[in-house]
């Protein structure tokens, strides 16, 4: 969860980080923020809010500069603190740094403790205010090394932005399990952001992903960024994100997210054909594989659940009450269309089974005959703790519960899954990737 995105040598560089954080909305819609180095100091904004209610032209007076780091932050119960909002800024020895972050580490913990017994003074409960602790400590005397050296102290998933007063670095982990991609703008500046979707709205050209275990250095005055491979590279970027979370015109490692899933979705219709009227997706995150499912198996494809756009996602919320009562709010199936009908009904994914079961709940109501629920993803058996905001075992139906139990609960007629060989087939690359959610397999430990 969450977007970075950093602007190098633009004229209006907050401008440009703004544009680029509103196509990355759906990456996080807690808190939104933007640092600016003007050469001389560092200016933030950072709120709680969209990123369209927290920027306005007296924030854009204040974010002067031709570099930018900026964030969208999502939400996790419990910490709602603007504290918690990016970017992490603070003073130091050296000058102001700036941090923008996308990932989880995983030794947080003993990282925080370390430096509290060391005299450090936390204002958040974010990670990302560790390496900045970290750097701040640190004894070398180049920003770049200090950086290098908090890098070394820490374990997990982080794609990396770090701005000085006359630097920016854009950093991914060894893994690359969060996106993070370079583009060139009109003016002649880069850009780095978490997904492409933010290039296209701004103008610029992909030039190619950050790669993993990589240090990209941008300095005033020099043109061409500088590359420093800082750690031997091991690709496993996060499956989750071509199921969910990326945006599909996002392209990922050379993959459209689009064509993904609507691969997930043929491969779907191969492992597990139902006799059926009709494909329907759940909107919006279903219907990229709900073509790919209705093309493959000649079945017609209807948008036959409408969807309230005004809504926010329905993890938002974290009680589960209000979970309850956004799924109604945001969707709503067309009994014109429905009544008397057996549906393949396409999502993306089932978390806790609040979401299946209320739509298999709405479309019987509206006098569906059968509804067999296909899910584009294999079972989430094992909670994620590279950045993707999954409940605790407890509360993951799949970790508990077999898929005749999940199905009866959900109370579809049928109910499968995509299998992990399929879904590796689907993205499409012979490389590894970070299946955690499925497989358990934590290779960050
Ligand atoms: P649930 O109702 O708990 O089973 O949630 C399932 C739905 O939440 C899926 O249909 C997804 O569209 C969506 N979803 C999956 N993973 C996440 C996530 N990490 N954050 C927010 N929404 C998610």
């Amino acid at each position: 969860m969450c977007a970075v995105v950093g602007i190098f040598d633009s004229k209006e560089a907050a401008k440009v980080a703004y544009y680029a954080l509103f196509a990355m909305q759906h990456r996080g819609q807690e808190a939104t923020g933007i640092s600016t180095s003007n050469g001389s100091s560092i200016k933030t904004v950072k709120r709680r809010g969209l990123v369209t209610d927290v920027f306005d032209e007296e924030a854009f007076k204040l974010l002067q500069g031709a570099m930018a780091v900026g964030h969208n932050r999502y939400s996790t119960a419990g910490s709602a603190s603007v504290l918690d909002a990016q970017p992490v800024t603070a003073s130091y020895q050296l000058g102001e740094i700036s941090i923008v972050h996308n990932g989880n580490l995983v030794n947080k913990n003993e990282v925080r403790s370390r430096l509290i017994e060391e005299g450090a003074i936390f204002q958040s409960s974010m990670d990302t205010e560790n390496i900045i602790h970290l750097i701040a400590r640190s004894q070398q005397e180049r920003l770049q090394d200090r950086i290098v050296e908090a890098l070394e102290a820490i374990k997990g998933a982080y794609s990396l932005l770090i701005l000085s007063r006359h630097k920016m670095f854009a950093i991914r982990d060894r893994y690359g399990v969060r996106p993070l991609s370079l583009g060139k703008l009109p003016d002649g500046g880069y850009i780095v952001a978490s997904e492409t979707c933010a290039f296209d709205l701004v103008g610029a050209e992909f030039v190619r992903d950050i790669r993993p275990g990589e240090m990209v250095i941008f300095e005033e005055g020099k043109k061409a960024p500088r590359s420093v491979q800082l750690f031997e590279p091991d690709p496993r970027i996060c499956a989750f994100e071509y199921i969910y979370f990326a945006r599909p015109d996002s392209i990922i490692e050379g993959k459209n997210v689009y064509q993904v899933r609507q691969r997930m979705g043929r491969a779907l219709a191969k492992e597990s054909a139902s006799k059926a009227d009709l494909v329907i997706p759940v909107p919006d995150s279903g219907v990229a594989a709900a073509l790919g499912y209705a093309k493959e198996s000649g079945i017609p494809f209807e948008m036959a659940i409408v969807r309230n756009h005004y809504v926010g996602r329905t993890f938002i919320e974290p009680t589960q009450k209000m979970r309850d009562l956004k799924v109604k709010l945001k969707l709503s199936p067309m009994r014109s269309v429905l009544e008397g009908k057996s549906v393949v009904v396409i999502d993306d994914s089932i978390v806790r089974g609040t979401t299946s079961k209320q739509i298999v709940r709405l479309l019987k109501s509206v006098g569906v005959k059968e509804v067999h629920l296909k899910i584009a993803a294999p079972p989430i058996k094992h909670p994620c703790r590279y950045g993707i905001d999954t409940p605790s075992y407890e509360e993951l139906i799949s970790a508990n519960h077999t898929e005749e139990e999940v199905c009866e609960y959900v109370g579809a007629d049928s109910l499968s899954f995509l299998s992990i060989e399929a879904l590796i087939e689907s993205i499409g690359d012979k490389q590894r990737y970070s299946l955690v959610s499925f497989d358990g397999n934590y290779f960050i430990q």
